[in-house]
């Protein structure tokens, strides 16, 4: 085993089915006494059910969690909690409002419960990604992690069976690139290869049932773990793709995520052939070769759209997608190439079964 540095995260995760009300006692735990919970529109109602799980210890409720983390939204959010001498947030919902709930912390130190109902990963990671006049920046800090995260798997059985699919595939994605990162680490990928197969096998299951309680448990669990791949190790191109194409054409992040990721491990493949194996075998395929096969086979188990065409990116914007992609320099197993790269978005445009560009 070659030498590594590996660095422990230090969130306190709660993990079980109908764990939700126990929000009280770690907002305690936490010394919020008035917090201000985090929702978007949509999720309202399960905002108020917090607060009244809260009780004593909730300010009120701020429901206006957009996509992106938009800095116009974290201003409003920071107006009402000082209007209500909120002193920590309790954020449930998608990676949306887990990012607001970071946002929060970043400016004002408050402490953060995160309670999810994706498979988005956000809550693992101390990554904030925020949205200003249209442009994207990302940062990376311990301030930002959520001390503590609640994950509940009956909050998960309302996520649209889509939506569960492409959210799974996201989080799938953390891991793999996990396998190959230049920083990778053997703890990392024991999580990371966990994560894949608890994903791999919930998913198809949870389309076909969505209110398969034992599938849904084996989703967010792998959810967890991918997240935590997410947060301990810098992700390569499949990450650089979608956010390259979610800034410039306001793509769906987690259909974005699963049309993609087969195509960015076809890419590379040849350059780390022990991740594939791994992958592959976390995905219940045979060999190095049928990662990027079976990654293609399982978004259309769970009924994904795999052509970015049909996730409304523009044909002319394939070359100035492929520019972007290359014009910053990140750690990535095999160089980054422009014509490989463009070849690998034609593919990817059209849905066609990923191959090695
Ligand atoms: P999201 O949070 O935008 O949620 C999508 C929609 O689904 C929202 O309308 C939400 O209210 C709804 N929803 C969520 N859970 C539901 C449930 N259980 N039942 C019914 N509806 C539900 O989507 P997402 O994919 O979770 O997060 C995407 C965002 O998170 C992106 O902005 C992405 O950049 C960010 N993200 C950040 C990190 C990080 O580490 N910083 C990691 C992953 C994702």
């Amino acid at each position: 085993m070659s030498s590594f540095v590996y660095t422990g995260l230090p969130t306190r995760v709660v993990f079980g089915d109908a764990t939700l009300p126990r929000v009280r006692e770690e907002a305690e735990r936490l010394g919020i006494s008035r917090a201000l919970v985090l929702t978007t529109p949509a999720q309202r109602a399960q905002g108020e059910e917090v607060a009244a799980l809260l009780a004593d210890r909730a300010a009120g409720v701020f429901s206006g969690a957009a996509m992106h983390t938009p800095v116009e939204v974290t201003l409003a959010a920071l107006e009402v909690a000082r209007g209500l001498s909120a002193d920590g947030v309790v954020a449930i919902g998608g990676g949306s409002t887990i990012g607001l709930g970071k946002a929060i912390a970043a400016r004002t130190g408050a402490p953060q419960i995160a309670i999810p109902t994706t498979y988005a990963g956000s809550e693992m990671t101390p990554i904030l990604g925020e949205t200003e006049a249209g442009q994207k920046t990302t940062r990376r800090s311990l301030e930002v992690l959520p001390e503590t995260v609640i994950y509940d798997v009956a909050l998960t059985l309302s996520l649209p069976p889509a939506l569960s699919g492409t959210s799974g595939i996201n989080a799938i994605a953390h891991a793999v690139e996990a396998t190959y990162a230049a920083d990778a680490n053997p703890i990392i990928t024991l999580l990371a290869e966990q994560g894949i197969a608890a994903l791999a096998r919930a998913l198809p299951a949870i389309v076909a049932a969505p209110d398969d309680r034992r599938a849904r448990q084996g989703a967010l669990y792998g959810a967890w773990l991918c997240g935590a791949c997410l947060g301990a190790v810098g992700m390569a191109l499949h990450h650089k793709l979608c956010h390259v194409l979610g800034g410039a054409f306001g793509l769906p992040h987690a259909e974005l995520h699963t049309a993609i990721l087969p195509h960015a491990v076809a890419y590379n493949a040849p350059a780390a052939p022990e991740a594939m194996v791994r992958i592959a075998r976390a995905l219940g395929v045979s060999g190095a070769g049928d990662a990027a096969d079976g990654l293609y086979d399982l978004a259309g188990a769970v009924g994904a759209r795999r052509a970015l065409r049909d996730l409304g990116m523009p044909v002319d914007g394939l070359d100035r997608a492929a520019e972007l992609a290359v014009q910053s320099v990140y750690p990535n197993p095999r160089p980054i190439e422009r014509a490989a790269i463009r070849a690998l978005l034609a593919r990817a445009f059209d849905g066609e079964r990923p191959a090695q560009p």
